[in-house]
């Protein structure tokens, strides 16, 4: 069945002009022609995927031109249409969102190799222009959630590169809610047996745990009136079925270590109604100890931001809160798209959750120029951004994102050149440390510099990052003996 147009404004939550509702359609209207006569693996018509992909980006909330380059994002590669046709039907932006899409390329999964080669795409394509991450995002979106109608023995690969690159990109640009639909998808293809064994668990706990919940949301939402906390709204989330297996890994599989399978959310106007109905829950139920995180005042690095706190429900349940304001929600569940409402391009990111991108593609430009081999290629990505990170504070309280196993001098070269050249010792949470101290979250980290202090190659060893590694090999070959000698009797 072919989608209608109506379908897509009625995803879209902004108020549309005539102008964008035009653009729209010309876009549904230009793809369906193109594509027409096409089929997919499934039998039906390929425009089904498109539709499919552009109704994804209205979910996400993106903007009409972003949606417009999503009925158009295959057009280029899989039909006669050439570029000039689209840069005069459509404007020159749109027009280049969709050449994005296609320089990324259809993954054809030949391996690690290949899967390499995506990867450098991405990370060039990234900083770039963000949007067409999103479409690609949106577009493997349903691919795998169309997975059924692929070759069995590509599934797998195709699942787990989704859970192990695109997901990961989504939770990178804190889009959660695309994030959990990729997990799920993929889950199910990529790990059957355990996806079958989360399921039937989740199954099992989820009406005793419901129970609780509806029990303390009564209450609750009784005592907020109680306490005229204006425009406030209270849901409750499943938590998705490849992150609840995660958590399962982690706990050794006893699920009944797990509070937030269920978990109570409050929504409100503002910041300080979240502390406000923080106290009036503490105040009527216990919290469970040490299980209170305020992730408003110290963001995740994605920019997460809510309080979450577990109590006993006094009835023999245990239930987890989650608090946010509507704003602080929107952006847990849409991560950059709500950025866009306000800026359609985001090409100077200023915003300090977004800096990994730069970053990212630091790093894309090395690994494209070094030519290196693919092994050391993802070994290289992976240290600097799939693997776990670290967050560590300045004794300011600003938060520096670090791989997993960085140590002190890391943490000097991510604040400052000059501050890791310099850097003679250090003290963590108060205490004096070795510069290869090894650092873990939460510490505060202070550096303490001394000019004559410069680095050596013992440095190496300790570095983690690309960024230390490359500024301790550029001082220590500009300072060598030989390029000292050479450089000797210039000037
Ligand atoms: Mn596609």
């Amino acid at each position: 069945m072919i989608g209608q147009v109506d379908e897509i404004f009625g995803a879209i939550h902004k108020k549309l002009t005539a102008k964008d509702k035009e653009l729209i359609k010309k876009a549904y209207n230009f793809s369906h022609k193109a594509h027409e006569g096409q089929l997919r693996k499934s039998g039906e018509p390929y425009f089904n995927h498109v539709f499919a992909t552009a109704k994804n980006l209205a979910e996400l909330g993106m903007s009409p031109i972003v949606i417009s380059a999503g009925f158009l994002h295959d057009v280029l590669e899989d039909t006669p249409v050439k570029e000039e046709e689209m840069e005069k039907e459509f404007d020159h932006e749109i027009t280049n969102l969709v050449k994005g899409v296609t320089k990324l390329g259809t993954v054809r999964y030949k391996g690690m190799e290949r899967n390499v080669e995506n990867l450098r795409k991405f990370f060039v394509s990234m900083a770039e222009d963000l949007r067409v991450l999103v479409i690609k995002l949106a577009d493997r979106l349903h691919n795998i959630e169309t997975l059924e109608f692929v070759r069995g023995d590509k599934q797998k690969r195709i699942a787990l590169e989704t859970l192990e690159v695109y997901a990961q990109l989504a939770n990178r640009l804190s889009m959660g809610k695309l994030k959990g639909r990729l997990e799920d998808a993929s889950f199910k293809y990529a790990y059957p047996k355990e996806y079958e064994e989360t399921k039937k668990f989740l199954e099992e706990k989820k009406d005793a745990k419901e129970k609780y919940l509806i029990e303390v949301r009564d209450v609750l939402l009784e005592k907020l009136h109680e306490e005229k906390i204006k425009g406030f709204k209270i849901d409750y989330r499943q938590k998705h079925l490849y992150s609840l297996w995660k958590k399962m890994q982690k706990y050794n599989m006893d699920i009944g270590k797990i509070y937030d399978i269920i978990a109570l959310r409050v929504m409100v106007n503002t910041v300080s109604d979240c502390y406000h109905v923080l106290g009036i829950i503490h105040g009527e139920w216990t919290p469970v100890p040490n299980r209170f995180k305020d992730y408003i005042a110290t963001p995740k690095a994605n920019g997460y931001q809510s309080l979450h706190t577990t109590i006993f429900t006094g009835t023999g349940g245990i239930v987890e809160i989650q608090i946010r304001t509507h704003e602080m929600h929107e952006q847990a569940e849409n991560g950059i798209a709500s950025h866009f409402i306000y800026k359609e391009k985001i090409s100077n990111i200023n915003d300090k959750s977004l800096e990994w991108v730069n970053q990212l593609h630091e790093i894309g430009k090395e690994v494209v120029s070094e030519k290196e081999k693919p092994e050391k290629v993802l070994e290289k990505i992976k240290i600097n951004f799939f693997k776990n990170r670290v967050f560590v504070f300045t004794p300011k309280g600003d938060i520096i994102d670090l791989p997993e196993e960085a140590s002190v001098i890391d943490f000097a070269y991510a604040i400052h050149t000059d501050l890791g050249c310099h850097a003679q010792g250090a003290k963590v949470n108060g205490k004096n440390v070795s510069l290869g101290t090894k650092l873990k979250t939460h510490d505060i980290v202070e550096i303490q510099v001394n000019k004559n202090a410069k680095p050596s190659s013992k440095w190496l060893d300790y570095a983690k990052t690309t960024l230390a590694k490359r500024e301790i090999n550029a001082y220590l070959k500009n300072n060598s003996l030989l390029s000292k000698f050479l450089s000797f009797g210039k000037n």
